[in-house]
């Protein structure tokens, strides 16, 4: 075997297929460019697909190349994996050779063997070939493949293996090209199995992975059209598509066994090792983190390289989430402050010859890197404290709840009889559930309710287990016993090992930690992840930040209806081919025709005053919604020939583009008849438009310097400018401080204050984004686009692609005042903000307020908010005293209640009618109940603000008896005409009829002995 650097190898394999005609072609970006279908480029043929698909064509038909690859999902690349084996990789090359309908099967046999076994020297007898054979029988065997594998190289016959569907045939989707493949193994020597001890095991291609045979190299022979109906079609051109996994075949040749080990890797845990200063040892002990660091370190620079930032959405996200993994692992290999900018250098300098993008764009990786990463541990520190703090809470609790639940179990086995064992297990949910409680008790904060979730299941959990003992004959009883516990034991240790799914979304939202951090550091303390509870709280959130931005369904009929009356206007000649002539940007007056007029959705020839219309004119200066910018609203008029009086006019509320080429005016006739042919003048509402115009150019300042202040991660997520305010939605993991958020405002005033000009050219949009102009990813975008520029000439500190419309000068905005800062998704803030007049408007207002609130409290504007700290004190300080006494008077009118308590078919029952001040008091009197009599039940009613109010508490052993809280006051509330619910252990109700209290009340002893 032939000893190589990783840059030998890779350049041994171009320069191999260069001498045999191949064009060698550049890695494409990790981003695949037009294919929406795919998150990252994860294999050589993405760049290829349309030749495949017979819609594109190249001007060779040998090419072979080193692909830049991602893999973060999917069969063999969970990413939880990553750095806990040797072989898993996020970010990996491949290496590939192709012929677009040149050579075939025998060449490419041929030559693979060549270079495997002639120019890398491999020993032969380590190789091993699989072909295709059809499984399902339906294929013909592809022997022409077999055939040129004897005929062609020299490998032992005994080392050609067939296999079927799932390893030997490839297919690009459920329909198109496909066809055979042929794959090249290597023998890692016996001494590699990693599952020699397991019984049964045996070593072989495509058997159980135990890391001796690996996948070297596989050769697709595409020769195939598989059509929608299943069948398939011989290809009049056929394709080789070939890809050999580099860091295996590196890993291979350098006689290592772990990818970690070759000199792709090696240079960057040696660098991490001089940070940390580990020694050897240390480094083996921490080599999980080390690999982390090493993979993830390799992916996020060529990410970052292929212009990918961190984000909450897509690849940004998954940019980010790995980021901050490999920054987590890094914390715990002994690192305190951001190292990945360190990792990138490494990487940059050994792979950036290969690929150039990453030396030519070092410094903008390096700074995204550090950005992030800073930002990340910032709140990292909080965030996994407060992920260790609830783990403690979780697995103090499991193990208290385990140990009571197992003492239970050993106590009630060695019972005497089992009369007195089903007796004990109606003990058993209450005598866990107080073990339990002095870990609920120490958790008096924010994970409280999470905890108590876990608490709740057990419960349901236990109950569940104990009932096919509950009402079983002796006979049956002694039957059922054991497994009931046993399932107890299991069903409850399986609820108490794992995180809650909204505590890792908890995590995910205020603290940044993503799910993958979450998991590892749970799996670390031996705990899993529920994770599709996260992915539901996920979800959820998700869809309440939609709901605000729901955008407008159209349905077919109505899309019908336009086109049809848009290819009427255009048969008719009063439309051209591009529809209606639209220009909202040269004037906001502009003479016009009226070409159609709809009433209720239909074509009409007039109209009349107050008659509802949609209006389609020849020519419109109207703006009509797009880019987060609202309509114009205005007038349409028609004039006599020489007067100024208007013989009709139409108010224009809406202006929408149903189809492309159609513009309607929405509005209602104000005036005169309006005819279809009639010339008339299409008015803009100007004012209107300028405070459109003012927010929205304040919305490009806003962004710019959002930029700046918080850095280059922030990215447009949603934008609405309207007359009235402007909101804009950006990327950004935490919430704003107050000193950021002045800084924002002071920054946008001092753009206005400078009076920059305002400056629209048309560009080709390549050249555009070349030039640094912010592009939003996923718009579509013609070749010519319009291109915003605020700043003196030549120096723009904001340029963006906008289709809307602005002011001249940034001086003409006014005033920007920010009203509201919010989060609306995970990552994902809003700003509300007003200019101009509004802006004017709502400080005139506030200060108005100011003043006024100041002379009701008779001290001057600026006394204001010391007077009102102090009031606040005395007011707190009164409540406290309030409560105090209220809770002093319900202790002793409990006391006298105590007296009332009645037996009910041997279960003490109190229903009673009290004074207590709210609801939360009421509660607490069952608790203090509870805490009296430990067994019983206890339903209490007050009248809060002249309205009737119950709370039932049961005893969980009634619980298991089947007594209900929540059925017993859904009976009780039918009296007072109400309703209510809760737990079985506590419920509530509320009611309109305070005179039926008592009556309901006295329900109570019936409707409990119903259920006993
Ligand atoms: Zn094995
Ligand atoms: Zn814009």
């Amino acid at each position: 075997m032939k000893k190589m650097t990783s840059a030998q190898v890779r350049q041994s394999f171009l320069d191999f297929f260069e001498a045999r005609g191949h064009t060698i072609v550049p890695s494409t970006s990790l981003v695949p460019v037009n294919d929406p279908t795919l998150l990252f480029t994860n294999a050589g043929m993405n760049q290829f697909k349309d030749v495949f698909l017979d819609l594109g064509d190249r001007p060779y038909t040998r090419a072979a190349d080193t692909q830049k690859c991602m893999r973060v999902s999917g069969k063999h690349n969970d990413l939880e994996d990553v750095g806990r084996d040797e072989i898993h990789h996020t970010f990996f090359e491949m290496l590939g050779n192709w012929s677009f309908g040149d050579y075939y099967k025998k060449e490419a046999i041929a030559w693979a063997w060549e270079l495997l076994t002639e120019v890398w020297e491999l020993p032969k007898e380590r190789l091993w070939v699989t072909v295709f054979e059809d499984d399902r029988g339906d294929l013909p065997t592809d022997d022409e493949a077999a055939g040129f594998w004897r005929s062609e190289t020299d490998v032992d016959s005994a080392h050609i293996l067939f296999f079927g569907r799932k390893d030997n045939f490839w297919e690009m989707a459920e329909t198109g090209p496909c066809g055979p493949n042929s794959e090249i193994h290597y023998d890692m020597g016996p001494t590699a199995c990693t599952m020699q001890n397991k019984p049964g095991h045996v070593c072989q291609v495509n058997g159980e992975y135990c890391g001796r045979f690996v996948e070297l190299w596989n050769l697709v022979f595409i020769q195939y059209n598989r059509e929608a109906d299943g069948s398939l079609h011989p290809l009049p051109a056929k394709h080789v598509d070939t890809g050999m996994g580099f860091e295996r075949t590196v890993a291979v040749l350098q006689g290592v066994g772990s990818d970690y080990k070759t000199d792709l890797f090696t240079p960057i845990i040696r660098r991490v090792q001089e940070m940390t200063g580990h020694t050897d040892a240390e480094v083996k002990e921490n080599i999980v983190a080390y690999r982390v660091i090493a993979d993830h370190g390799r992916a996020i620079t060529f990410l970052v390289g292929d212009g990918v930032l961190p984000g909450n959405e897509g690849r940004n996200y998954v940019l980010r989430m790995i980021l901050r993994r490999a920054a987590r692992f890094g914390r715990k290999a002994g690192f305190t402050g951001p190292f990945l900018a360190e990792v990138a250098k490494v990487v940059i300098e050994t792979m950036g010859s290969v690929f150039p993008e990453l030396a030519n764009r070092r410094q903008f990786i390096l700074t995204t890197i550090t950005q992030e990463e800073e930002r990340f541990l910032r709140t990292l520190d909080v965030g996994l404290s407060e992920n260790e703090q609830f783990l403690d809470f979780q697995i103090e609790l499991r193990d208290k709840t385990l140990q009571e639940l197992n003492r239970q179990v050993d106590v009630i086995s060695q019972l005497p009889s089992t009369a007195e064992m089903g007796k004990a297990m109606y003990q058993m949910a209450n005598k866990v559930l107080e073990a339990q409680k002095s870990v609920l008790d120490k958790s008096q904060h924010q994970w409280r309710e999470y905890l108590e979730q876990i608490t709740e299941a057990v419960q349901q959990q236990m109950a569940k287990a104990v009932q096919p003992v509950l009402g079983a004959t002796q006979k049956q009883m002694a039957k059922a016993i054991q497994p009931a516990l046993e399932e107890a034991q299991k069903q409850v240790a399986r609820i108490l090992d794992s995180v809650p799914g909204d505590v890792a979304f908890r995590l995910y939202d205020t603290f940044g930690l993503p799910l993958e951090i979450t998991r590892d550091v749970a799996e670390e303390r031996g705990l899993s992840v529920d994770e599709a509870g996260y992915r539901k709280a996920l979800e959820e959130q998700r869809q309440r930040a939609r709901q605000a931005d729901r955008f407008e369904f159209q349905d077919e009929e109505t899309l019908k209806r336009y086109t049809e009356i848009l290819e009427d206007l255009q048969r008719q000649g009063l439309l051209d081919e591009a529809g209606v002539v639209h220009d909202p940007y040269a004037t906001t007056e502009l003479e016009t025709t009226t070409v159609a007029i709809l009433r209720d959705g239909k074509r009409v020839k007039l109209a009349k005053e107050g008659d509802q219309v949609e209006l389609v004119l020849s020519a419109t200066c109207f703006y009509v919604k797009s880019g987060g910018q609202v309509s114009d609203m205005g007038f349409v008029s028609a004039y006599p020939p020489d007067g100024t009086e208007p013989v009709w006019e139409i108010a224009i509320q809406d202006v929408r583009h149903p189809v492309p080429g159609l513009i309607v005016h929405a509005g209602v006739v104000q005036l005169g008849r309006p005819r279809v042919g009639d010339a008339a003048w299409a008015i803009v509402d100007y004012e209107r438009r300028m405070d459109i115009a003012r927010n929205h150019t304040a919305t490009h300042l806003l962004h710019s310097e959002l930029r700046y202040i918080l850095g280059e991660h922030v990215q447009q997520a949603g934008s609405l400018v309207t007359p009235d305010r402007l909101r804009f939605d950006f990327t950004h993991p935490a919430m704003l401080t107050e000193d950021e958020l002045n800084l924002v405002t002071q920054s946008v005033n001092d753009a206005i204050l400078v009076n920059y000009p305002v400056e629209i050219g048309q560009e080709e949009y390549q050249q555009a984004v070349s030039e640094g102009v912010i592009a939003l990813f996923g718009e579509k975008y013609g070749d010519v686009v319009r291109v915003l520029r605020i700043g003196w000439p030549g120096e723009p500190f904001s340029q963006e692609l906008c289709g809307g419309t602005h002011v001249h000068e940034t001086g003409e905005i006014g005033l920007f005042h920010i009203v509201s800062e919010e989060s609306v998704g995970a990552g994902v803030r809003r700003i509300e903000a007003v200019t101009g007049r509004a802006a004017v408007e709502l400080v005139e207002h506030q200060t108005g307020i100011l003043k006024r609130t100041a002379a009701y409290l008779g001290v001057t504007p600026e006394e204001v908010d010391r007077k009102v700290l102090g009031l606040l004190d005395e007011l707190q300080s009164t409540r406290k005293e309030i409560a105090r006494l209220q809770e002093q008077l319900a202790r002793r009118e409990f006391e006298t209640l105590m007296e009332q308590v009645k037996t009910v078919a041997g279960v003490s029952l109190l229903n009673a009618r009290v004074r207590a001040p709210s609801m939360d008091v009421l509660r607490e009197m069952t608790d203090w109940f509870r805490d009296r009599l430990l067994s019983g039940v206890v339903a209490l009613g007050t009248v809060l603000e002249e309205r009737p109010a119950l709370v039932v508490a049961v005893t969980p052993d009634l619980v298991e008896r089947g007594v209900d809280a929540a059925k017993l006051v859904r009976g009780m509330a039918q009296l007072i005409g109400g309703g209510g619910g809760g737990k079985p252990t506590l419920a509530q109700a509320g009611g309109r009829d305070p005179n039926r209290l008592d009556d309901a009340l006295g329900q109570a002893p019936q409707l409990l002995e119903e259920m006993l």
